[in-house]
């Protein structure tokens, strides 16, 4: 005869004041404005990240970090003990979920041929928490053990900053123009490094400029053995090429792609590359059949506006204000590039390359290619993380020609699901993680509202936007 013993297991609830588990420093509290175990927005104009129109009136409840109602005012159930937030004429929208950062800023020995990356690691995480970008990509690391630091003191809350998506070192071939970047010398050599950099908890690769096929390859199938996402900044290898072998993403839209340079050498880039865009007609068949290449594969495409826009002759003067970020050094070398590229008497290569660039990326999103975005802070040291995030998105608008309401799609659902986490970030819908900008605007009328944020909530956390700016005020480019 059997004895059923049932066991019977008593749950402990206990009730906390704040429901983060994670133990903020003094330093990233001073940031923190909202951190309640239930918080209720009402009276919102809500911007849900799908591309929906903007409805007013919503309440949104968020309960220990994740969203948990979401409706309207009048059908709203307030639960008891919630802290009550009335966004009357305010915007609630997804926090921002940016492809193409960097942890670094250009700081180029112009005269000396070293184009020079400088690591930012207390002004750049707090700049894109401060714009609203609660996720990031890095997109490419020259310091990684300082990039794994950043995130693991961002993650146990001793300094503020955004969710980050590691970037390993870069997969660049040889004779690169960029000394602190490691040069494959061949397949097994790719292999091994992707191994390596994987085992030290980097997520993603990137393929970058000088590599060839057979390496990048190699790279391709290291980095999908281990269940991870590879994009790339090409030009040895084309666009074509890459998405035959399997990439998953290309970086700064159809800039780089060196498929329409004539008598191209296999395995080789050719001299100034970057504007190889600036000679073919955007609407041709060869173009639009990459294009459609590139979305059967479905490879996914970032825009990275801002940064070439620093390089266009139509760039506008930059304001006082965001002059006054930069540390003395940096600001002085920025005004000097600013000069050079202004007084170039007529549009340049440049020009021409972005201004068919823009037709690719928003014919790319047309016939169905997931697009995201991305600021890029390097160029010349004029894209800078937060500042160059906001331009990337306007671009989007003034630039590509997307509805502000797809920009902000593009820069939240898209971003979510082109790494993977749309399961639980990139739009405002229930169970997902509470990371929502407070706007002071509507940015679904006008895109450059998205500067007017307030606050921005990272798992239910709510960060003062002003005081993270205010923070490194004459720091960026030093530190
Ligand atoms: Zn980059």
């Amino acid at each position: 005869m059997k004895k059923i013993f049932t066991f019977f297991i008593l749950a402990l609830v206990l009730s906390a004041p704040v429901f983060s588990q994670i133990k903020f420093s003094d330093e990233t509290k001073k940031y923190i404005e909202y951190n309640d175990s239930i918080t209720v927005f009402k009276n919102a104009l809500l911007i849900d990240g799908k591309g929906n129109a903007a409805k007013q009136n919503q309440t949104i409840i968020i309960r220990k970090g994740k969203i948990d109602w979401v409706g309207d005012d009048a059908k709203a159930m307030v639960p008891k003990g919630a802290n009550i937030i009335d966004l009357n004429g305010k915007a609630l929208m997804p926090g921002l979920v940016m492809l193409h950062e960097h942890m670094f800023m250009a700081a180029p020995s112009l005269e000396y041929g070293y184009y020079n990356a400088r690591q930012q690691p207390v002004s750049f995480p707090r700049l894109y928490l401060a714009c609203g970008a609660t996720t990031i990509r890095t997109a490419g690391s020259v310091e990684p053990y300082s990039d794994i630091s950043i995130k693991r003191d961002i993650d146990s809350g001793k300094y503020p900053g955004p969710f980050i998506e590691l970037t390993a070192p870069y997969l660049e071939g040889k004779n690169s123009l960029y000394p602190q970047m490691n040069e494959l010398k061949n397949p097994e050599d790719a292999k091994a490094f992707v191994n390596y950099w994987a085992d030290q908890g980097f997520t993603s690769f990137k393929g970058y400029n000088m590599i060839d096929k057979p390496t990048l390859k190699a790279a391709i199938d290291a980095v999908h053995k281990r269940n991870l996402k590879i994009s790339g900044h090409l030009c040895a290898v084309t666009y074509r090429e890459a998405a035959t072998m399997g990439i998953d993403q290309l970086e700064h839209g159809f800039m780089p792609s060196s498929d329409f340079i004539k008598d191209k050498k296999e395995n080789e880039c050719p001299e100034k590359p970057d504007y190889v865009l600036s000679h073919i007609n955007p609407r041709s068949d060869e173009a639009r059949n990459l294009i459609r290449y590139l979305v059967d594969k479905k490879v996914i495409v970032t825009s990275t506006l801002a940064v070439f826009e620093a390089y266009n002759s139509s760039q506008p003067m930059p304001s006082l204000e965001f002059l006054s970020y930069f540390s003395p050094d940096n600001r002085d070398l920025y005004l000097k590039v600013f000069a050079q590229i202004k007084s170039a008497v007529a549009p340049t290569d440049d020009d021409s390359a972005y201004a068919n660039n823009i037709i690719m990326e928003k014919m790319f999103s047309d016939m169905g290619g997931l697009l995201t975005v991305g600021s890029d802070p390097t160029g010349t040291g004029g894209t800078i993380a937060g500042f160059g995030n906001w331009r990337s998105i306007e671009l989007l608008v003034e630039a590509d020609g997307f509805k502000p309401l797809e920009a902000i799609k593009i820069a939240t659902q898209n971003g979510a699901i082109a790494l993977g986490f749309d399961k639980t970030i990139g739009t405002i819908e229930v169970g997902k993680s509470a990371d929502l900008l407070i706007i002071d605007g509507d940015p679904s009328k006008n895109i450059s509202d998205i500067r007017k944020v307030l606050y921005v909530f990272k798992n239910g956390v709510g960060f003062n936007s002003k005081k993270l700016f205010e923070s490194v005020k004459g720091k960026v480019g030093f530190n």
